[in-house]
């Protein structure tokens, strides 16, 4: 178990800029007094009292650190120390300054599907060592994969914000109703459960290679509603320039249930076999319109819901029902 350390955070670290926010709090750059080295803490407000809505319980706090210390990996976001005062804990993470790599994705003029496909590795890769723990991410989606840094022309990924990450003890039953609509699995709206075959990196494929979101509906429950019908189409007007090889890999990641770990057939499917296959990955691309306006509209959307969060947040209505875009609210094995 990591030391919450009880000490005042600025007397160790210069706090900075803002890098970003979350639901509980915010994400600063900081620079080590000593060394003058930066990173960037995660400031996380502590819920008050049990009857309180606002902020974190303590545990909730205590599964991510630990979560964060046992996935030591290069793809994923590094842990180096805690702080906690009575109204907060400060986590000091690696600082990841690549910003998102759907971004990064965003800005280029072209994107080959051989490109994408080492993205998803080192996505895949951070996921496996995760699965290889028995732990689970349940909170994949664009905003939680950032990349390394911006001025190397080949970055690596990092996965960040392990908030709802789950530690499976052998043969214990976990079932959550916490993350996003856009990239939940079936099994968290239909409250089963819940296992480290992960469905939301297929969604994200799925992303990489049209720019389009296989299950996105008018409204979230819409959303919601096809990704338990399972309903999605290869549209040919954003698939046009998608290998076979790369259709025949989401079809068969986007089945309900998957009976074995994407990985696997990440492994299988990656790899171009006959000298027509390779030709054919080579030439593939990411449709990069349909991607920048899928990519600023769910700017847009994190900016909204984040807006969102707040009012509701200052209303402070205990009754209101918890909603499947609040999160760590409701967990239970
Ligand atoms: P959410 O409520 O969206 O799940 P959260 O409260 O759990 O968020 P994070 O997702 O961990 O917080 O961080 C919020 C934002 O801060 C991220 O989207 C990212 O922009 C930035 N951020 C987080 N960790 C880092 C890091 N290690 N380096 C740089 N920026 C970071």
């Amino acid at each position: 178990m990591a030391v919450f350390k009880p000490e005042n955070v600025e007397d160790f670290y210069e706090i900075r800029e803002v890098l970003g926010s979350g639901h509980f709090g915010q994400v600063r750059r900081v620079c080590e007094r000593t060394s003058g080295t930066c990173w960037a803490a995660k400031f996380m407000k502590l819920r008050k009292n049990a009857c309180s809505r606002l902020g974190l319980e303590r545990s909730s706090v205590e599964r991510e650190v630990e979560i964060l210390q046992a996935v030591q990996h290069p793809n994923i976001v590094t842990l180096k120390d805690v702080f906690e005062s009575r109204a907060e804990v400060v986590l000091i993470l690696e600082l990841v300054s690549g910003g998102e790599l759907f971004d990064f994705i965003a800005e280029k003029e072209n994107l080959l599907e051989s490109e994408a496909i080492e993205f998803m590795k080192q996505i895949l890769a951070g996921l496996g060592f995760m699965h290889s723990k028995n732990i689970a991410h349940f909170d994949l989606k664009p905003e939680n994969i950032m990349l390394s840094d911006k001025v190397s022309s080949h970055p690596n990924v990092k996965l960040i914000d392990f908030g709802l990450a789950y530690f499976f003890n052998q043969g214990e039953e976990y079932r959550s109703t916490s993350g996003t609509p856009q990239y939940i699995a079936p099994e968290v709206i239909n409250c089963e459960p819940l296992s480290t075959a992960c469905h939301s990196c297929c969604v994200l494929s799925v992303l990489r290679l049209s720019g389009l979101s296989p299950f996105q509906g008018e409204t979230n429950e819409e959303t919601l509603r096809n990704i338990i019908a399972m309903k999605y189409d290869f549209d040919e007007r954003y698939f046009s320039t998608t290998s076979s090889m790369a259709k025949d890999f989401i079809e068969k990641l986007l089945v309900k249930n998957p009976k074995y770990y994407i990985i696997f057939i990440a492994v299988i499917c990656f790899q171009p076999i006959t000298r027509k296959q390779v030709t054919n990955r080579n030439r593939s691309s990411i449709n990069m319109k349909t991607f920048k306006k899928f990519n600023a509209r769910r700017k847009w959307k994190v900016s909204l819901d984040m807006y969102r969060q707040c009012e509701s947040d200052v209303e402070d209505t205990e009754s209101k029902p918890a909603s499947l875009l609040r999160r760590r609210l409701s967990s239970s094995s």
